[in-house]
């Protein structure tokens, strides 16, 4: 069993700098990094809303805070944690596929993962067409054309993305309004490439071997098409990856966990951060900002808490 005072759960914008601030507080904090370093946002094209870059990749920002965390003395394991007991209080225990953990404080930053659209031929194409991530899969669309299914902000930035590899990039959405903010759409509109299709929704995704197809239906006049392309690329927004700490963590309805203001969970000592309890802003900066929250937080909480026996 490994003992740590301070483990991060999460290594996107808000657990790289919760271990900024905890390394700086002479911490040691220990960042179990997930399935991805950087989460979302070492997917995400360009950032250009992270105050202090005009424009940067979203793996490039990654990289420059776990940098900045290991030089103040930041820790990565590369692994996912499995299992978290919290109820019995201290010490918090954690597992992952490497090794087993006892902490004093966890800062829990694991994010929120890709919304599926959950219609028949999705899950079947992913990989083989079906994409929720244009800069990982854009180049393989190379003169083709592509669907964008979503009106956010990340249908569109990555719409646009997409426009550098696709022939036609079609944006696909369920209402006659974008939620997305003036700038990404103003941009969007005047892309060439690109095309927007209303109140329509996607009924099936169809191949054979890749995606070939789909069948789209007006949801005014509920008249169905079938169109032919090379891809469907999904962007209907995120749930929170809160799945480990149901009947542990109080959640809202839609299980993101809740915190009180100093950042910390129901249980004393759990600290949270980011996409995971954050269902309203969800931008990196607020993110970041959730993080350095947290981790003041933490700091304090363990100053204060009895050293072990
Ligand atoms: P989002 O804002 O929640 O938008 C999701 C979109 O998907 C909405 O247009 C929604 O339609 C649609 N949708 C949801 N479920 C659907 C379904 N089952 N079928 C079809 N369409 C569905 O998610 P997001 O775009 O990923 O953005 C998440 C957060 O990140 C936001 O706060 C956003 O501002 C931020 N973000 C910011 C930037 C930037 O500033 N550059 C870039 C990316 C993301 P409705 O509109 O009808 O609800």
């Amino acid at each position: 069993m490994q003992k740590e005072n301070l483990i991060i759960i999460g290594s996107g914008p808000a657990g790289l700098t919760a271990a900024i601030y905890a390394a700086r507080a002479n911490l040691s904090p220990l960042v179990i990094v997930g399935n991805q370093t950087g989460g979302q946002i070492a997917i995400t094209s360009e950032v250009e809303n992270f105050p202090g870059f005009d424009s940067i990749l979203g793996p490039d920002l990654t990289d420059k805070m776990k940098a900045q965390a290991e030089k103040f003395g930041a820790r990565f394991e590369f692994d996912e944690v499995t299992e978290a007991k919290f109820a019995a209080g201290q010490p918090l225990y954690l597992k992952t596929y490497g090794a087993e953990y006892e902490a004093r404080a966890v800062i829990v930053a694991s994010g929120a993962s890709a919304r599926r659209l959950g219609i028949p031929g999705e899950a079947e194409h992913v990989g083989k067409g079906v994409s929720y991530c244009a800069t990982c899969d854009g180049f393989f669309f190379k003169g083709k054309d592509v669907l964008v299914v979503g009106g956010g902000d990340s249908a569109l930035q990555e719409g646009i993305f997409l426009t550098k590899f696709a022939n036609r990039v079609r944006v696909v959405h369920r209402r006659d309004e974008l939620r997305a903010g003036e700038t990404l759409k103003d941009r969007a509109k005047k892309n060439d490439k690109m095309q927007f299709v209303f109140d329509t929704v996607l009924d099936t995704i169809e191949g054979p071997g890749k995606v070939q197809a789909v069948q789209a239906r007006n949801v005014k006049t509920n008249q169905v098409e079938k169109w032919a392309t090379d891809g469907v690329f999904v962007f209907v927004g995120h749930f929170p990856n809160t799945d480990l700490f149901k009947g542990q963590l109080a959640m809202d309805g839609q299980n993101f966990l809740l915190v009180d203001k100093y950042m910390q969970t129901s249980v004393s000592g759990v600290f949270a951060a980011g996409e995971v309890m954050d269902p309203i802003y969800k931008q990196a900066v607020s993110s970041a900002g959730q993080g350095c929250q947290a981790a003041i937080s933490a700091e304090r909480y363990l100053e204060a808490l009895p050293e072990p026996a």
